[in-house]
């Protein structure tokens, strides 16, 4: 395979790595070289690789029936909305195949809200800097992030952006047309930005008063990633509309809307579709995805490894504060601020095996799957050790060249 002719559109800067098969936390590259993977495919691998209870969902599925659109009654897509209800705020769920489309339904939701409460004029929704919610036009301009929308032409309408965690930005980007608040309550591409204390209480408070929605995008937080079944328990403030998607299907395409019975009220028949929404082995796979995160003890699992692995990754910082300058972030959903650019730091902690991901604020993030072991997390604190120390001696070989040559 080479990659120089390769067909795809070349809008991804890809490492020269491909994998063969996976384990637990553990990757094979085609090459026989074994990775730790603490990217998990941006957080979509939650239960890591290969794990028996999806495999045998899928496998079973798969022998039985694959497909057959919305036309009929999906009793697997009927059981996981009822488990995602049960344990959630929601009454109500629409499943889709990503979080851009998961995100998508949620804005249709809450401008058909306010259409069908007579105040059609409320279509506009405040969002934030920083924020990421997936890369379709409407989406783009929710994020509002230059980058990504330079060169495709006018954003799509409707979305007022303010800084993240400013209440009183908000309240001066109200208008008579708002409909509804899409935050992020930790902002992940961002650069794991967890929203400031009472920041969340404070909107919702908003929202009240004025009869908007408050969204809540947990496509990244969601499924115990940080260490609660959604993030929003953390915070002790529920949504009236959420994205959900990443690690719903563990590494199978899906995503969901979860709406109260009031917010979804204006989703009548032929208010939205999809054609694989719902897909029954997407459904299988969901629902081994929740017997596994939703069994007693899990979630309080994923909260002893991660305080020790925020525990070792303190020592680390303070023995390479010219490398790690902060690290942040909820459960298993961590931050490391660096203080060399974050992408030489992803590509050193490559180059000793260890896989992770780069997100806004110069931020490398650390996304173990929540079946980490503690041994897993004393492998990757020794490739995080190792790989700092490597870049401090680069840089001490510079300035000695810098000294010696002007
Ligand atoms: C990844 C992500 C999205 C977009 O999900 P896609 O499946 O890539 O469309 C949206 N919101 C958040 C918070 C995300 O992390």
């Amino acid at each position: 395979m080479d990659l120089r002719v390769s067909h795809l559109l070349p809008t991804y800067a890809r490492a020269d790595l491909a994998f063969e098969r996976g384990q637990g936390a553990w990757l094979t590259a085609t090459d026989g070289m074994r990775f730790l993977d603490f990217a998990g495919g941006v957080a979509v691998n939650c239960l890591g690789h290969a794990h028996p209870a999806l495999v045998a969902a899928l496998s079973e599925q798969a022998g039985r029936l694959w497909h057959i659109s919305n036309l009929y009654r999906i009793p697997e897509a009927e059981r996981l909305a009822e488990r995602l209800c049960a344990a959630s705020f929601a009454d109500l769920v629409f499943f889709c195949n990503s979080g851009a489309e998961a995100m998508e339904g949620a804005v249709k939701i809450a401008r058909k809200y306010h259409t069908v409460s007579g105040r059609p004029e409320r279509y506009r929704a405040i969002t934030f800097e920083g924020a990421f919610h997936g890369r379709t036009l409407a989406m783009l301009a929710a994020g509002g992030q230059a980058k990504h929308l330079d060169g495709f032409g006018p954003p799509v309408a409707g979305f007022d952006q303010v800084p993240f965690g400013d209440i009183d930005a908000v309240k001066r980007a109200l208008s008579p047309e708002t409909a509804a608040i899409l935050v992020e309550p930790i902002q992940g591409e961002g650069g794991v930005r967890v929203a400031p204390p009472g920041f969340l209480r404070a909107l919702r408070e908003l929202c009240d008063a004025h009869g908007l929605l408050l969204v809540f995008d947990e496509v990244q937080t969601g499924i115990g990633r940080t260490g609660t079944f959604f993030a929003y328990e953390r915070f002790g403030v529920a949504p009236d509309v959420m994205a959900v998607a990443k690690g719903l299907g563990g590494g199978f395409p899906v995503g969901a809307v979860l709406a109260t019975a009031e917010a979804g009220k204006g989703m009548t028949i032929g208010a939205h579709g999809s054609t694989f929404g719902g897909n029954p082995l997407a459904m299988a796979v969901g629902n081994a995805v929740l017997d596994v995160v939703l069994a007693p003890g899990f979630l309080e699992n994923v909260q002893e490894k991660a305080l020790l692995f925020k525990q070792r990754l303190a020592g680390i910082k303070d023995r390479h504060p010219g490398v790690i300058g902060e690290v942040r972030g909820e459960g298993l959903l961590i931050g490391l601020a660096a203080a060399v650019p974050n992408d030489q730091l992803v590509a050193a902690l490559r180059s000793e095996t260890l896989l992770t991901v780069g997100a806004g604020e110069n931020v490398v993030r650390l996304l173990p799957p929540l079946i980490v072991e503690d041994a897993e997390i004393a492998a990757a604190i020794e490739r995080i050790d190792r790989a700092a120390t490597r870049l401090e001696q680069a840089a001490a070989n510079n300035a000695t060249r810098e000294t010696i040559f002007g």
